[in-house]
Formats: structure tokens, C-alpha cells, sequence
């Protein structure tokens, strides 16, 4: 069986980043949403000034893809004046794409501050999720910052959002987005990581918290609230999720203790596999099997070691997640290579027969919106 064709396109674009044509940058409508980086930046310092799209949505399987901008890819995004469309070309294939709409909250403002927009604190990923960084610095920047975070190169003035985000705030911009007619599905909760695994843990927990509350309180049982944590020391703060209904993620980054310790030293010195792994254990007792989840960076090891991962996590009631490493400017890994198309497929395979042993209520963590993500695809059996 040939390899679907918007997945090779979503493939090919995750391994080698994408070139925009000048029709593109001339015509990209303002109904469609800008890109907006609360944390990394991805592309190179020219574009950053112009109006570009966040991501794509490849037709017709309508699968999010993120736009990373490298100007030397040979996978272009163009646009069709005559046929006012838009299309990703390359040496091999031809796929008509498109993005999502602008929401009209971007534009509002917050009651309680009417100098603050709702986009400085929230934004749309992949048409379907709001997602906030509650936090834009990290205490693993200056404590063995993992290799292929690209936190560092957006601080000071090269965005408006803000550095620390407060319930209050949060809640009131999360409930102006879904007053609109948006096709909201979740909310992701995630951001950089205090000194105290301790502190930290019950900052995020009082977030989701207030969300759940909020969420309850409109009745917004459609919603799904998703939370990316660190794990704290002491394994009993984590009942403070139980009975919040929500999805949970740890990161593991890497499976392979070396590697962990290669490319992320901070994670790996202060927080460890071990610990990790018994939080992800702890947190699937307290939020319930198939609600917890840990992303593995596709390309920062070799693919038998990410099989291993991904079997050993199963095995122990953690859906593993894939998000494709992106080479960004200005971190440790800018001159690495980007991991090819063909240990992508194998990545996506992999986690597709993974996902074939879940439940069939089993959803996945970035159901429809995961730009550098593999789960939706791999749920969706499109990997063959
Ligand atoms: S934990 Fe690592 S990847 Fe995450 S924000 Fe901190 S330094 Fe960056």
C-alpha cells in the first residue's frame, strides 16, 4: 500500500521545515490566523517581523502541521492568485492546504484590564486547542538547559506576552474564547519550570484547578482540559489532580538514559528517569488509565530505543506521544541534523500499533491539533 499522501506531506515538512514563496507572504489573508510564539521561536530572524501562518492544514485529511520556516527546504508553500488557493509543492507531490480561521478573541480585550489583549496571555494551536504558557522563563535554562529547547531564544522584548500568568487572568481570557463560535476541543495548560519541583507542581495544579472550576461552571463538558507538568518530589502532591477530569502529561523527552542525560542534564540531574517514571505511575492512579501521557522528541534517539520507550510505557498504562524535534535557531542543537522522513514513519508506525492496544475510548493528547505531533495520525491509522 502506497504511504497516504498527506501524511508524507506532514512527514516530509516535520523532517525538513518548510520555504515560503513571496505569493504567500504577499497574500496570507488576515482571516486566517497569525503566528504567534509564546515560547520558541522556529524560524529565522527575517521572518519574524512579517505576517506568516502558524501551521497548515494539509487536505484532504485536514491534519495540522506546523510551519517551520527554512528557506533552503525544497517543500515550498505557495499560493494560486488565479485559483486563490494555497498549496505545499515539492519535488514529489502537490497538496492543497489551508489554516485555520483568526478567532475574533485575538482582537478583544480583558474586562479586568483593558490594556491586555486575550492573545498575550492565550492562543489557538491547530484551530481546535487554547493553550496557555504560564510561564516563560525555565530554571532548567541556566541548570543544564535541554538541548533542543528553544525558550531561550524568545525572552526580552520579542513578543508581548506576558512572563507569569495568574488564575484570574487566565480564567477570564479562557472564558472570552469560548464565548466566540469557535471550534474549541481543549485547553493545554504548560510553561517553563520554577527552582522547587515542589512549588512548581502547585502552581500548575492551582491553574488547571481554576480552569476545571470555570469550565464546570459553563457547563463546558465538550471542552477537554490537558495539563504538561513537571513531576514534584513529593509524589502526594498529585492527588490535588484527582477528580479534576483532566488529561496529564510528564515529559520524558528521551527514553534512553544517556541520551537523557546528553540533551537534557538539567531534567536529568534534578529530576531523573526513576522519579519521572513513578510520578507517570502515580499520576495514571490518581487521573485514571489513558489519561496520562509523556512525550518522546522523535529524532534524539535511535528508533530502537524510542520502540522500547514507547512499549515499556504502555506496559505501565502511559500513552506515549511523539513530537518530532524541530532544529530552532539560537539553541544548542542548531547545527544538528533535522531526523529524516524514514525514521518518521517508523516513528509514526510505532506508535500507531502502540495505539492499536488502548481502549476504543481512548483519545489521543493532541486529538486534531498537534502541529509537531505524531498521536492524531497514529490514531488515525494513516500510517502504512
Ligand atoms: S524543561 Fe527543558 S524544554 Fe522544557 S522549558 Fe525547561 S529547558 Fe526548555
Amino acid at each position: 500500500m502506497s504511504t497516504n499522501k498527506s501524511v508524507a506531506c506532514k512527514m516530509q515538512l516535520l523532517s525538513k521545515g518548510i520555504a515560503i514563496d513571496d505569493s504567500v507572504i504577499q497574500n496570507y489573508d488576515q482571516d486566517f490566523i497569525e503566528k504567534r510564539s509564546a515560547y520558541g521561536i522556529q524560524d529565522p530572524s527575517k521572518y519574524l517581523a512579517l505576517r506568516v501562518p502558524q501551521e497548515l492544514i494539509i487536505m484532504p485529511d485536514e491534519l495540522v502541521c506546523a510551519i517551520n520556516i527554512n528557506p533552503k527546504s525544497n517543500t515550498v508553500l505557495k499560493y494560486d492568485i488565479g485559483k486563490r488557493e494555497y498549496y505545499v509543492e515539492s519535488d514529489t507531490f502537490t497538496c492543497v492546504v489551508t489554516f485555520p480561521k483568526r478567532p475574533l478573541f485575538y482582537s478583544k480585550q480583558l474586562q479586568s484590564d483593558p490594556s491586555t489583549r486575550v492573545n498575550q496571555i492565550i492562543s489557538m494551536y491547530g484551530g481546535h486547542c487554547v493553550g496557555a504558557f504560564l510561564v516563560r522563563n525555565c530554571w532548567f535554562e541556566k541548570n543544564g538547559v535541554c538541548h533542543f529547547c528553544s525558550l531561550c531564544n524568545n525572552h526580552g522584548n520579542r513578543n508581548d506576552f506576558y512572563n507569569i500568568i495568574n488564575s484570574d487572568v487566565l480564567v477570564e481570557s479562557i472564558e472570552i474564547a469560548l464565548q466566540e463560535e469557535y471550534p474549541i476541543t481543549q485547553i493545554i495548560l504548560n510553561g517553563g519550570n520554577l527552582a522547587s519541583l515542589n512549588d512548581n507542581f502547585e502552581f500548575y495544579a492551582e491553574r488547571i484547578t481554576a480552569v476545571r472550576i470555570m469550565l464546570d461552571r459553563n457547563k463546558r463538558t465538550d471542552v477537554e482540559l490537558h495539563l504538561i507538568v513537571s513531576p514534584p518530589k513529593d509524589f502526594e502532591k498529585i492527588e490535588a489532580l484527582r477528580n479534576l477530569n483532566i488529561k496529564v502529561a510528564m515529559n520524558t523527552e528521551v527514553y534512553d538514559d544517556n541520551l537523557f542525560e546528553k540533551y537534557c542534564p538539567g531534567k536529568s540531574k534534578h529530576i531523573g528517569h526513576g522519579h519521572l517514571f513513578n510520578a507517570l505511575r502515580k499520576a495514571v492512579d490518581v487521573v485514571g488509565t489513558e489519561n496520562v501521557f509523556s512525550i518522546l522528541v522523535g529524532g534524539l534517539e535511535p528508533i530502537d530505543s524510542l520502540t522500547w520507550g514507547i512499549s515499556s510505557m504502555i506496559a505501565d498504562g502511559i500513552i506515549p506521544v511523539i513530537n518530532v524535534l524541530h532544529i530552532d535557531p539560537d539553541t544548542l542543537m542548531n547545527s544538528d541534523q533535522h531526523p529524516s522522513f524514514e525514521y518518521i514513519m517508523e516513528a509514526g508506525r510505532l506508535l500507531q500499533k502502540a495505539y492499536t492496544q488502548l481502549s476504543p475510548t481512548f483519545r489521543p493528547f493532541y486529538l486534531n491539533c498537534g502541529r509537531n505531533s505524531l498521536d492524531t495520525e497514529a490514531y488515525r491509522k494513516l500510517f502504512y
